[in-house]
């Protein structure tokens, strides 16, 4: 039955969307969580205070301020930099009335519960009934700034935690009074999931909610230990690190880009309202002092890391690079490298779990006496599992929000639950009670319920997975909202239809199949290529499924070709087999493309140079907004071989085609759009969202993107579902395309040789520069030549086997495979 209050919100919001909003403070968040609605397409009205004795437009000064740092924002908050015209900036004295239009107010105000209050005062003066309004707060109780407002206000009031920066961080914390309309929070969970992307985790109102308590305590005691245990700076962030799966950044280079005095307010928070089994925990002295000389970290340029010159050791010549800070001296001294053989053996290790199993001696071989990496991360981390399981039912129910928090908040690749799994319940709880450590009456209950991990598989569910339910005292399957989905789900009730070292073909019901890869860093080699090409050949493993969807639970989609195995190639100057595998490459790009069966592909994350060749080819993308797409061939000295020239000229011609139909051979519109093409594959331009790759053409205008990464699997196979239902017909080789000719041909040239004139580029990349352009223009023929898509593939296939004969090629290779970088030779 529905509640009262559930009821009388309810009626207007059972059919509202979100169409508009406010967002009330321009600051670090404000602005930002504005920037990502505009990602989202919906447009926004950003607001902030008037400076002083302000006259006409200089009233926004402040939002404008606000709007022009997201714009500026490295990483970016915007997905496209025309978005901003999204946002619209105000002022609180003038243009509140303008909320009577918004159908959601996101107040992003300073941390200071009378100050949101004083402004939340004006806004129920202006807002419509009905309209929901919540709160930034990182920690503050939400139910308490709200008190004594209307009845309809503190029924559409909770809390929505956006994380910084708001684009990037996945987690939205969202906290309901018990006030709040349930309709209401309902509405912005889905809309929060499905249209801005988010991991949404619901919370209580307690003070810092999930994440901010378990990382501010986190943080805190990692400090605590360092002292105790006379660690530096870098020695605890080479520990705190990818070493526990934690981010690259550590602890104290987090703190330094999230800002040490919002670390100051979450603390502040937590000492005042927080009253626990671990409030012994404070800001240590150094750290105070820190704030008082304003060592902020990266906002005023020092914090527990700064850049500052140091001589070099070599030459004794004076060259910038980064220091790191003596807790004890408060001085900073050039970054030390810390020594810990167990680390670095442990570094070997892959997975998170076994590598904190050896890191901890929990595989077996026992802790070593005198093993301070060993010592410190048994502390911190069996800390953290006994403060993490005590807060059970306190902050949350489950220990599900809990993990999820900390994976979507603080890039934990595993939750403190998940991470004491793979380090062994039964083990560790043995070894703290040897130790005189306490334990957490949760974890006896777990253990007492003879189960011995905090997860366990199901795959009846659709998460794949239970969790120990407190309540029941017995696992219950772990909830996810509809759509939300993941091959590795799907393969652990269905197993897989064929496997090779390289990809699966999964079976995804409905008449669908999933082409997953898992190479390392899902590079493209002949078992991917062969595992695609044989699915996709009539007679092959895919002949039981109606279309096909290509995507897999990596980080990232694909990086390109497998570089290892064609520079071995090269060494041993195998041509022939470098021409066999181009070849095959090509035919399995041109068997997506003309696959009788749809193939949608559902690319994230990094999808370069082959990648993107893989994607251009398919009938249909459904790409997560996240997407760093590019044909980057260029950078190791090749060019896209599979039919990414091809594609791209084929995007050339149509595009001009569909401006001036008929326009063969030298038209601006071809000019224009051959230049374009040429230059994103000669300047290897990088796409660095869905949005931006459809500027670049890597997209087509009716590809549809997915906001939200959990998403992309179900999106792509109703995709493929929807293609076969309405009868999909594969495209026909084409055989009449214009070339676009020598005299094109001759200006792109022309072009390359005044970029190494301006010494732009290098010499040996004009030679690139010029390859490039030649298949691009279909060789040196005459312009409007009809030539065909194999034509192209042939061009494309002997420029790449010539430009894999070149010694500077080979330099770029190598150099890429040792550093990950691009060389400019
Ligand atoms: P900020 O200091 O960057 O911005 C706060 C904004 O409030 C400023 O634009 C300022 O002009 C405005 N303001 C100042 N005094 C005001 C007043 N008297 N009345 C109305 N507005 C006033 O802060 P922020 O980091 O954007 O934080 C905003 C909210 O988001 C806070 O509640 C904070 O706790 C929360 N939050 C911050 C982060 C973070 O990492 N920065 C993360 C999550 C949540």
């Amino acid at each position: 039955m529905l509640r009262h209050n559930e009821f009388i919100l309810g009626v207007h919001l059972c059919m509202k969307s979100i169409r508009k909003v406010a967002i009330l403070g321009a600051g670090t968040m404000g602005a930002r969580i504005a920037a990502h609605f505009a990602n989202a397409a919906v447009p926004s009205y950003l607001f902030d205070i008037v400076p002083p004795d302000a006259d006409g437009a200089a009233r926004n000064k402040i939002a404008a301020a606000g709007l022009d740092a997201a714009r500026k924002a490295k990483p970016a908050a915007f997905m496209d930099s025309s978005l901003a015209r999204l946002v619209t900036v105000g002022n609180f004295e003038d243009d509140l009335k303008k909320l009577a239009d918004v159908d959601w107010i996101i107040e992003a105000v300073v941390e200071n519960v009378e100050i949101k209050r004083a402004l939340l005062k004006k806004v129920e003066a202006i807002r419509k009934p009905g309209t929901i309004i919540t709160t930034n707060t990182s920690g503050l109780p939400v139910g308490k700034i709200a008190e004594g407002f209307s009845d309809d206000f503190r029924r559409a009031w909770f809390g929505t935690h956006f994380f910084n920066p708001p684009r990037y961080m996945r987690l939205l914390e969202i906290i309901p009074t018990p006030e709040s309309d349930q309709t209401a929070v309902r509405l912005i969970e889905d809309f929060c999931d499905k249209r801005l992307g988010k991991g949404v985790v619901g919370a209580k109102d307690t003070p810092n909610f999930i994440g901010n308590r378990i990382g501010t305590f986190s943080v805190l005691n990692v400090i605590r230990l360092m002292q105790e245990m006379d660690l530096s700076i870098e020695e605890v962030d080479a520990l705190t690190g990818q070493a526990v799966g934690w981010p690259r950044s550590a602890t104290f280079r987090t703190i330094d880009m999230v800002g040490l005095d919002i670390l100051g307010h979450v603390v502040g928070n937590m000492l005042q309202n927080v009253h626990d089994e671990r409030s012994d925990l404070k800001i240590p002295d150094f750290v105070r002092q820190m704030l008082d000389r304003k060592w902020l970290g990266d906002k005023t340029k020092g914090g527990f890391y700064k850049k500052g010159a140091a001589q070099a050791a070599s030459s004794g010549d004076a060259k910038e690079e980064r220091l790191a800070l003596d807790w004890k001296a408060l001085e900073y001294h050039p970054r030390q490298k810390p020594k810990f053989p167990a680390l670095d053996m442990a570094k070997n290790v892959e997975q998170t779990g076994a590598r904190v199993r050896m890191l901890l001696g929990m595989d077996g071989s026992g802790p070593k006496k005198g093993d301070k990496p060993g010592e410190f991360l048994w502390a911190a981390l069996s800390d953290v599992w006994t403060y993490s399981a005590n807060r059970i039912p306190e902050i949350a129910d489950s220990v599900v929000e809990i993990d999820r928090a900390m994976r979507l908040g603080f890039n934990w690749e595993l939750g403190p639950f998940e991470l004491w799994d793979a380090a062994g319940v039964e083990a560790t709880v043995e070894r703290m009670k040897k130790g005189g450590r306490p334990v957490a009456a949760n974890v006896e209950k777990l253990l007492g319920s003879g189960k011995k991990s905090w997860y366990t598989d199901d795959t009846t569910a659709p998460s794949g997975r239970a969790y120990f339910d407190f309540r029941a005292s017995d696992y219950k399957a772990v909830e996810v909202p509809a759509g939300v989905w993941s091959v590795e789900v799907v393969k652990k009730s269905k197993g897989v239809v064929k496997k090779n070292s390289g990809a699966s073909l999964v079976d995804l019901g409905d008449g669908v199949g999933c082409i997953e890869f898992h190479s390392k860093m899902n590079s493209l080699g002949t078992d991917i290529i062969s595992l695609i090409s044989q699915t996709l050949k009539p007679g092959g493993p895919g002949d039981g499924f109606d279309a096909f969807v290509m995507t897999n639970d990596a980080t990232n989609f694909s990086v390109g070709a497998n570089l290892m195995l064609l520079l071995m190639s090269i060494q041993e100057e195998e041509w022939d087999d470098i021409d066999l595998v181009i070849r095959q490459f090509q035919n399995m790009t041109q068997a997506i493309k003309f696959s009788p069966k749809p193939v949608v592909v559902a690319p994230f994350g990094l999808c370069l140079g082959g990648g993107t060749e893989i994607a251009l080819h398919a009938p249909a993308l459904q790409p997560h907004a996240e997407l760093y797409i590019g044909l980057v061939e260029i950078g190791v000295g090749l060019l896209p071989g599979g039919g990414g020239c091809k594609e791209m000229l084929l995007r050339a011609v149509d595009s001009a085609e569909s401006i001036r139909p008929g326009g063969r051979g030298e038209s601006v519109e071809i000019v224009e759009a051959v230049k374009k093409a040429f230059e994103t594959i000669a300047m290897a331009k990088v796409a660095t969202s869905a949005l931006e790759a459809r500027g670049f053409g890597f997209l087509r205008d009716t590809d549809h993107i997915t906001m939200n990464r959990d998403r992309i699997l179900s999106d792509a196979k109703a995709r493929a579902l929807e293609m076969v239902r309405s009868g999909y017909e594969a495209p026909q080789p084409r055989t009449d395309i214009p070339a676009p000719g020598e005299n094109i041909l001759a200006a792109l040239k022309m072009g390359v040789h005044l970029m190494r004139q301006g010494d732009y580029i290098t010499e040996y990349e004009v030679k690139l520069g010029g390859k490039i352009a030649e298949v691009l223009c279909g060789g040196n023929v005459s312009p409007g030549t009809p030539v065909s898509e194999q034509y192209i593939l042939d061009l494309e296939r002997e420029g790449f086997k010539s430009l894999c004969g070149e010694k500077k090629t080979q330099e770029r290779i190598q150099y890429t495979l040792k550093t990950g970088k691009t060389l400019r030779n």
